[in-house]
């Protein structure tokens, strides 16, 4: 007990005291058919979590199981590095998707930060913050996703719109594999406790439209090269506020926008600079509950979280946990929300409003 404890004190000043390089994270969730989104809407407004056909899920593990050798990334490459790409402060080419989702029932407003699940099944979401702020380019880490690829483990991806941007090509090959489920994760990591709401309007919406651009690269590209070129998702419909800031305001806009606003009930990481150790993997596992939410980053920031998500893999696996998306997740149970979005407890994130602003962790 005292060991947790200590361990989440130090996870948490890590997160408050270099999130500028954390500052980024993934996005939203796939459905197999653009016509499907309709239909969801109003399965929703009946009081249905968000939808994600069984058969759809199955399809798109089976998809990525028997074409996994062509879908497989490229390893990380030097453009793969923090900073390695210059960076680019303006908006994206357009400034707003052309699919706009319906708004989402107001019962369906907070954060969820897991999920009861039904009968209790040892299930859980991996999932991994691509995150970029405005003044400074983030990384990849490629060996994260090829190995969730090579071991045909699902993973929700929250990535920043700038980040797709920085990383496009990237983000294309990530979009053609269906074992990944994409989400937003704002364009340059603003706080949404503080911002206006012209401001989160654009930081939703930026990312929303050059996830759309680059679908339709990606698409192109499928053509050409002869992969997957029917199952992406037309826009995000999963949201994650930076750091976890958000507010009434922004989880009203988050819902209007037609996206379900998702947190996490663990955080991974503690923010240690070398390796991970198995005895930091085990800490992780003993927090995992059947439904919850984990976060990792996968921009490179910070150090050992490959290592790290090794370790609570194979530690959840021995436990007889199995990993789905967030999506998936969803459609198993009841969500547990809160209106505070937080990492450990509530208000712990709160210091970061007078400390950077409404630009995040920013320098
Ligand atoms: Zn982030």
């Amino acid at each position: 007990m005292n060991t947790n404890k200590h361990m989440q004190a130090v996870t948490l000043s890590w997160l408050l005291g270099t999130a500028a390089f954390a500052g980024m994270s993934l996005a939203p969730f796939p459905s197999l058919a653009e016509e499907t989104v309709p239909s969801q809407a109003a399965e929703q407004a009946q009081g249905a979590e968000v939808p994600l056909p069984a058969e759809g899920y199955a399809a798109r593990l089976e998809y990525h199981k028997a074409n996994k050798a062509d879908l497989r990334l490229a390893p990380i490459q030097a453009n793969d590095r923090r900073k390695a790409v210059p960076n680019d402060p303006r908006p994206p080419a357009v400034l707003e998707p052309s699919v706009m989702l319906p708004a989402l029932p107001a019962g369906m407003e907070g954060t969820v930060r897991r999920v009861e699940v039904a009968n209790g099944e040892k299930v859980c979401a991996l999932t991994f913050d691509l995150c970029e702020l405005a003044t400074v380019t983030t990384g990849f880490d490629a060996d994260i996703v090829t190995w969730l690829q090579d071991k045909d483990i699902p993973a929700t991806l929250f990535m920043g719109g700038k980040w797709m941007r920085t990383h496009a090509k990237r983000v294309r090959a990530i979009m053609r594999d269906p074992l990944f489920e994409i989400a937003n994760h704002a364009w340059a990591h603003g706080n949404f406790g503080i911002m206006t709401p012209e401001r989160m309007r654009e930081e939703i919406l930026y990312a929303q439209a050059q996830y759309e651009l680059l679908r339709k690269e990606a698409i192109e590209e499928a053509g050409r090269i002869g992969v997957y070129d029917a199952g992406i998702p037309p826009v995000p419909r999963f949201f994650r506020f930076p750091y976890g800031r958000c507010c009434d305001a922004s989880l009203k806009m988050v819902n209007d926008l037609g996206m379900r606003a998702i947190q996490w009930d663990v955080v991974a990481e503690n923010g240690g600079r070398g390796n991970a150790s198995l005895a930091q993997g085990r800490e992780v596992a003993d927090r995992v509950k059947p439904g919850s939410i984990l976060l990792f980053h996968a921009n490179l920031v910070p150090n050992g979280t490959f290592q790290l998500l090794r370790y609570v893999v194979r530690e959840l696996e021995q436990r007889g946990y199995r990993f789905v998306f967030v999506g998936e997740l969803l459609q198993m149970g009841k969500p547990v929300v809160s209106r505070d979005g937080y990492f450990l407890r509530p208000g712990d994130n709160r210091a970061l409003d007078a400390r950077y602003g409404i630009d995040g962790t920013g320098r």
